[in-house]
């Protein structure tokens, strides 16, 4: 298997490609993340902005708050990035849209203050970024 790493949305229409090695693999705890995925937790693949590349389709992007993009797959829904301005050195990916994300463990834990109370992870060893 290639360690190549690519990804894309539910229905396919977007995929892309990291050329570079991932620079971490975090959860968020965000309440913005919360509501963007509708998911309890968000793990994150941070990569290099030049070595991600869009292949196929286009990432539609919210503005969520200043400074803040959010994107998705505008046909089916998908989240797939959260990222700063165009200026910004990182691309974070939601490691859903990672083909074989089994490989990346996450190693650290963003806004553990906003957590759930309910929730209960197997590795809680991560320091709080
Ligand atoms: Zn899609
Ligand atoms: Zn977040």
């Amino acid at each position: 298997m290639s360690d190549r790493i690519e990804g894309g949305c539910l229905c396919g229409a977007v995929r892309f490609v990291v050329t570079g090695e991932p620079l971490n693999v975090a959860w968020c705890h965000c309440e913005s993340c919360r509501r963007h995925s509708g998911a309890p937790v968000s793990v994150f693949m941070a990569v290099r902005r030049g070595e991600f590349e869009v292949g196929k389709g286009e990432i539609t992007r919210y503005n969520s708050s200043p400074g803040r993009w959010r994107g998705f797959c505008a046909r089916c829904g998908s989240t797939l990035t959260c990222e700063g301005n165009a200026n910004s050195p990182e691309v974070h990916l939601h490691i859903g849209s990672i083909d074989g994300a089994a490989r990346f463990v996450p190693t650290r834990h963003i806004f553990p203050e906003e957590r759930l109370p309910w929730l209960h992870l197997a590795d809680d060893s991560g320091d709080a970024n």
